[in-house]
């Protein structure tokens, strides 16, 4: 195990820290949330890429905590959209975090595009920054599926509802995002692929 215990989780939202907390259960570190030290800055999430934003965060977080800090950046990027929203998903609809909004848009921007063609991929970004703010490590994850035509499901969050599965192969085929538990959610989300390598990493590496 690396030479610490105490990490902090640059993210204020609250279902997003949630998977966070569990997908590092194994991981043998204390997570901390921005409340347990007295609120971390804003930050612009200014980068034109997922890890960049991340990278921002995870900085950011370190600096102003003196604490090892894991960030998080996270987006549906959808083919018929020629990926958007990209790193704009928080914000699609215009007010950050409005998921209904958000939800609503993209139906409206996909119209009546086929099933075969309304091919889409959720994208996970963690980075983590060491106590001075130096990024130690990021990981990328990723998942693919299909926007639906209208919401399924009452779990997750975000774009959860419109998310289809499709990946072949895998037990949850077919399934929407939302209607997954968070432990079926986890074991193929973008943030768990992510996460699970960052897990990997923390439990053979050693700091300088
Ligand atoms: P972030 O907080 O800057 O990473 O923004 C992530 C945004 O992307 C969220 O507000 C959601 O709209 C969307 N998003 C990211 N991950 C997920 C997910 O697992 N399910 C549904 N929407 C997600």
């Amino acid at each position: 195990m690396p030479g610490f215990m105490d990490l902090l989780l640059a993210s204020g939202n609250a279902k997003k820290a949630g998977e966070l907390r569990a997908l590092l259960a194994a991981a043998e570190v204390q997570i901390l949330s921005p409340a347990d030290v007295g609120g971390l800055p804003e930050v612009d999430e200014d980068q034109d890429s997922f890890a960049g934003n991340a990278r921002k965060k995870a900085e950011s977080g370190a600096k102003a905590s003196g604490r090892w800090c894991l960030a998080d950046d996270s987006g549906l990027c959808v083919d018929a959209l020629d990926g958007a929203p990209g790193i704009y998903s928080a914000r699609f609809a215009g007010t950050h975090g409005d998921d209904a909004g958000n939800n609503a848009k993209l139906l409206h921007e996909l119209g009546d595009v086929p099933a075969e063609e309304r091919g889409a991929r959720f994208v996970c970004a963690v980075a983590l920054a060491d106590p001075s703010g130096a990024i130690q490590a990021v990981f990328e994850g990723e998942v693919h599926g299909r926007i639906l035509d209208a919401p399924r499901g009452a779990g997750g969050f975000g774009y959860d509802p419109l998310f289809q599965f499709t990946e072949p192969d895998h037990p949850q085929t077919g399934r929407g995002f939302a209607e997954l538990s968070q432990a079926e959610k986890a074991d193929i989300s973008h943030r768990g692929r992510a996460l699970r390598q960052l897990a990997e990493h923390l439990a053979t590496w050693t700091p300088s």
